[in-house]
């Protein structure tokens, strides 16, 4: 395998020319979505960097792969490499609905505390949206990933915990839940909140982008939604208050002209955002949301461009990252080379971006552009646009030939 771990510094990555990257096929179509993915990754690394730098993958195991093979969804081996290399490229994980075990993806972001789940949204020309103008949709969510409903806790309706928790909200804080009512607690804390906070700015300085709006319901969940819209503020104020225009500073001290070179940050109320993002994209950049807000927003930004198969997402810490496809396991596609696999494939893009090896992520970002140009794709995009389906494994082969041609320089 050779190759070097990523290390860092100061806050900062280091990237050795050989970084090991750990592999992960996960449930469902990830086997066969990661085994096209990789080829087109280690193409453009290749196209970009003619042998001088080049990814060791490193193959690990979580999920009904690992339970076949060590006895266990989620073995020690796999926890020791991500603890050692902390950089992963993983295929989607099954989580059972409201019963068994608990979601591996969270134990995964728990583990190397991936604060921030980053997920652009662009139009890809040639997608079917539902829009009349997807050219205007061009968003990143970053949503917060280790609290609220990762951290939440549940009992359920009539057990022993949720009776006596009634009981005591009863006698001790006057406060009245009903007796068949299961019960969860929503936690949302300062310092998570202003960590996500910090990332986000600088993510929207770092890449030009226009507004940061922060999504919430703190109309009604006043001390979790609406503390975490008034901490952002604050940081945004204390810490990016020379690159940053709250609204009420642009609409009173600047008469509602944007000064340059600096970052609008507005709030919206959660519920408003979803129709919004529909009726206006064009007024939505960076999204700051908490978890739960982040998680569903995410999904809906998606369904503006017509598929969530061809989105990636990057989960990210001070120092680490789990990079995949915004999907899930797809089961009824599993080992047909029907599955498309553009979402992993651009979150191998995202990886390499935030490695900083930015040439090898453009050669991805054209490749894809070029496929989908060439009306070249799997049957989720191609029976929108009528044309013949590739398989998976086809399709992966066509951005290879691409990258390799030297067309997505
Ligand atoms: P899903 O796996 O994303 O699949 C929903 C539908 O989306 C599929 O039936 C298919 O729709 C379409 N689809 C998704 N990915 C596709 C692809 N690559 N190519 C073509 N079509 C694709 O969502 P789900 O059914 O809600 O979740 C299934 C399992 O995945 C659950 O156990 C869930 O917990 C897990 N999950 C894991 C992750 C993760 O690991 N990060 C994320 C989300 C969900 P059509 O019927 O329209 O063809």
């Amino acid at each position: 395998m050779g190759g070097e771990k990523i290390g860092s510094a100061s806050g900062k990555l280091i990237v050795p020319c050989d970084p090991i990257i750990l592999k992960m096929d996960g449930d469902g179509i990830g086997p066969e979505i990661i085994s096209a993915a990789l080829p087109v990754i280690d193409a453009a690394v290749e196209s970009a960097y003619h042998g001088k730098r080049r990814i060791s993958w490193k193959k690990v195991q979580a999920g009904k792969d690992a339970e076949r093979s060590h006895g266990s969804l989620f073995p020690g081996s796999t926890v020791s490499a991500l603890k050692e290399y902390k950089f992963l490229l993983k295929g989607p994980l099954e989580t059972p609905v409201g019963k068994g075990y608990r979601s591996p993806n969270v134990h995964i972001r728990l583990l190397l505390d991936l604060y921030a789940n980053i997920r652009p949204v662009k139009y890809i020309p040639g997608l079917d949206s539902p829009l009349k103008h997807p050219e205007k949709v061009d968003m990143v969510i970053i949503r917060e990933n280790t609290d609220d409903l990762y951290t939440g806790i549940e009992w359920p309706s009539n057990s022993k915990a949720a009776n006596e928790l009634r009981k005591y909200l009863k006698d001790r804080l006057n406060s009245n839940i009903e007796k068949d009512a299961g019960i969860g607690i929503k936690p949302i804390g300062k310092a998570k909140t202003e960590r996500i906070t910090r990332l986000a700015l600088k993510y929207a300085i770092d890449n030009r982008r226009k507004s940061v709006t922060i999504m919430h319901k703190g109309n009604i969940m006043k001390y979790t939604e609406g503390a975490f819209r008034d901490w952002a503020y604050n940081v945004a104020k204390r810490e990016f208050g020379k690159k940053s225009v709250t609204e009420a500073e642009l609409n009173g001290k600047f008469h509602g002209r944007m000064p340059k070179g600096k970052v609008l940050i507005n709030d919206r109320i959660a519920d408003n955002m979803f129709q919004q993002i529909i009726t206006r994209p064009e007024s939505y950049d960076v999204i700051l949301a908490p978890n739960l807000n982040g998680d569903y927003i995410s999904d809906a930004a998606g369904a503006l461009i017509g598929d969530i198969g061809v989105l990636g997402a990057a989960n990210i810490g001070d120092y680490g990252g789990v990079f995949e496809a915004v999907h899930g396991t797809a089961p009824k596609y599993a080992g047909k080379n029907v599955a498309n696999p553009m979402g992993i494939i651009k979150a191998g893009e995202l990886m390499l971006l935030h490695i900083g090896w930015a040439e090898a992520a453009r050669s991805i970002k054209k490749a894809v552009e070029a496929s989908i140009g060439q009306r070249k794709a799997t049957a989720d995009i191609a029976r929108f646009i009528g044309a013949k389906p590739l398989g998976t494994k086809e399709f992966a082969g066509n951005l290879v030939d691409i990258i390799e041609s030297g067309k997505a320089r």
